[in-house]
């Protein structure tokens, strides 16, 4: 995981009460973004420009542990029924600090949320209370790449992290970005999840 150096300008003042905050730095546009879960800094384009100190880098601290290998398995095995029928399938990944989940011995919850399911889309139905707890959204495309999709990119607009998985009926992969208001960067799936074997990071 990389370690946080800020510097850079601030362009937009009212740090305060802006949702993120758009840095200038001597090698180009960055955007940067915090919750109490966590801190994340992209950048959105490359210029040189002069006087402006050191360079920026592109980092995340992610505040929570990573999502538990078991945890990680119960999205897949749900996945792989439903690639059965070729469906897609989203969930939620929940942590709970205040709760403790005697089942795995973590604080991670899977919460499979109510949904229209098809071959191509999975669309969770609006006003579910989960989702405002919810740190991970993840879903399947079943037996099609583990690729983020356009429609993906139009759905996927908040500030948390998104995972998709796929090629299920051969070797299942997943991919891993953090998503701030409609920015996405791609992350090694171990940054945020513990891979059990038989899912590789499509990055790889
Ligand atoms: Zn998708």
């Amino acid at each position: 995981m990389i370690c946080y150096k800020l510097g850079g300008k601030v362009i937009n003042g009212d740090e305060e009460n802006s949702l993120y905050t758009y840095r200038v730095a001597s090698n180009g546009v960055f955007l940067e973004a915090e919750r109490p879960e966590l801190k994340v800094c992209v950048q959105l384009g490359t210029a040189e420009i002069r006087g402006l100190g050191e360079p920026l880098h592109e980092a995340i601290d992610f505040r929570l542990p990573r999502v538990p290998v078991e945890v990680v398995k119960d999205f897949l095995s749900q996945a792989m029924e439903f690639a059965e029928i070729s469906l897609e399938v989203a969930g939620w990944y929940v942590y709970d600090k205040y709760l403790w989940n005697p089942k795995g011995g973590t604080r991670w919850f899977l919460h499979i949320p109510q949904q229209v399911q098809r071959r191509a889309t999975c669309q969770p139905l609006p006003d579910q209370p989960a989702y405002d707890h919810t740190m991970i959204e993840i879903h399947s495309h079943h037996s099609m790449l583990a690729q983020f999709s356009g429609q993906d990119d139009r759905d996927e607009t908040g500030f948390r992290i998104y995972a998709v998985i796929g090629e299920l009926s051969h070797q299942p992969k997943i991919c891993t970005r953090v998503g701030i208001y409609g920015y996405h960067w791609e992350i090694p799936s171990e940054w945020i999840f513990e891979l059990p074997e038989e899912l590789q990071d499509a990055r790889n």
